[in-house]
């Protein structure tokens, strides 16, 4: 739901909750601090908040560290592109969108951004932020959830130029066809550019420059001007990671069997997209949020089954399907198979009943349906009267 809070088509309240709320009412301590060291003879984890520093004991660890952009691969990276990972990125988005867009108005060129990466996130990201700009220069309005629509002038005479480039000739390489045929002619709709067998060598405030991904070293680069660039092309496990005592493979995520414990240390369990594990049936877990919530539940059974002197449960992980954001009330849900293909309002509605109810708490999944169903019904309302919606 990011690329929502980004468009403002959601609320950081709907997307992500604080975990003192979600924890509410719990057993459970949050504590907000950084993780900086694990020393399993001691069996504590070293917490660091500023500069103070404190030990947390435990009997049993979870690792839980996810991953984080890689920015180091291409130079001007880190410096001139957003990231899109978090939903502070998300906000960060939002804002940058807002000054570029300002910055455009009146000078009669139109917005352009480029989106580096045609995975699952860049693909998505791309296919939001053009009808969420889109439907902002129809309405006059300066930027994705800044301002009332028609309060300002337009930012540009131009409609916004979004430029998705892809280092491979096919996008969404790992996804079902269903769903890549879907996302692709909605892109083509939505007027994104798509450089695919393109790679970045190098990213300045102003451009892009790209190369065919088959071009030799020194083969000539072509500029492909921006004024905002978003980052979605490469990931690697959080920087605590290399610095911790525990078995990694070759992309450096942390060794787990598949009961999810760490290879060789029997008081920790790792899960999620920093976990190398192989399931039961010899699956590999993808790096998603699906497989890291059924990772958790096994967790959770194991920990308790390690307390009680148990055998543990080997992770099964049930490929349930994907779903994409599509942007301007669409989607698309690939499940079972493809048995189950859905696009467009009736996929963008279910994906958001699933988000609804895959909520962390009972409390929030009621509050976010509802909220979701009450701007639903009222987006049909003003589709009715051919209101604008004043969301956005
Ligand atoms: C834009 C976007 C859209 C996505 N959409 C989908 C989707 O539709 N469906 C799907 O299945 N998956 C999706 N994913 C992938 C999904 O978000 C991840 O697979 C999932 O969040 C992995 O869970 P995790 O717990 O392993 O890591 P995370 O959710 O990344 O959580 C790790 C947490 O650990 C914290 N952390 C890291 N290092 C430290 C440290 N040293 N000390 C303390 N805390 C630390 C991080 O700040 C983070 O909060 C999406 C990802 C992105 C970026």
């Amino acid at each position: 739901m990011l690329y929502e809070l980004a468009t403002g088509t959601a609320t950081s309240w709907e997307v992500s909750p604080r975990y003192e709320d979600l924890l509410a009412g719990t057993q459970v301590e949050f504590v907000r601090a950084e993780v900086c060291g694990l020393d399993e003879a001691e069996r504590v984890v070293t917490l660091r908040s500023g500069t103070a520093e404190r030990q947390l004991p435990y009997d049993q660890c979870v690792l839980a560290f996810g991953l984080q952009p890689r920015t180091d691969a291409v130079p001007g990276v880190s410096e001139h592109a957003l990231t899109f990972h978090s939903a502070e990125d998300a906000l960060e988005l939002k804002k940058q969108l807002a000054l570029a867009q300002h910055a455009c108005r009146g000078t009669g060129t139109p917005l352009r951004i480029g989106i580096i990466g045609g995975g699952y996130v860049g693909v998505e990201l791309a296919a939001n932020l053009a009808s969420a700009l889109s439907a902002a220069h129809a309405n006059g309005a300066p930027a994705p959830s800044v301002g009332r629509p028609g309060s300002c002038p337009p930012s540009s005479t131009h409609p916004p130029q979004i430029t998705l480039v892809h280092r491979s000739e096919q996008l969404l390489p790992g996804a079902q066809p269903f769903s890549r045929d879907e996302a692709q002619r909605r892109l083509q709709s939505a007027g994104v550019e798509l450089r695919l067998g393109t790679r970045v060598v190098n990213v300045t405030p102003e451009a892009i420059s790209l190369v065919p991904t088959t071009a030799p070293d020194g083969a000539p680069v072509t500029e492909l001007p921006v004024d905002l660039t978003v980052w979605s092309a490469g990931m690697c496990p959080s920087s605590v990671v290399p610095g911790l005592p525990l078995p990694l493979d070759a992309r450096g995520r942390i060794l787990a069997d598949a009961t999810l414990r760490v290879r060789g240390h029997p008081r920790l369990f790792a899960l999620g997209d920093a976990a190398a594990v192989v399931d039961a049936r010899r699956v590999e877990a993808p790096p998603t949020a699906q497989a890291a919530m059924q990772q958790a539940d096994y967790v959770a059974w194991n920990v308790r089954a390690v307390v009680r002197g148990e055998a543990l449960l080997p992770f099964r992980y049930e490929n349930l399907g994907e779903m994409l954001s599509l942007g301007d009330q669409s989607a698309t849900i690939a499940a079972l198979a493809q048995a189950v293909r859905l696009n467009g309002p009736v996929a963008y509605a279910v994906r958001r009943a699933v988000y609804a109810a895959r909520m962390p708490t009972s409390t929030q999944a009621a509050k976010v349906g509802l909220s979701w169903a009450v701007d639903a019904a009222f987006g049909a309302m003003r589709k009715a009267a051919q209101l604008p919606d004043k969301r956005k």
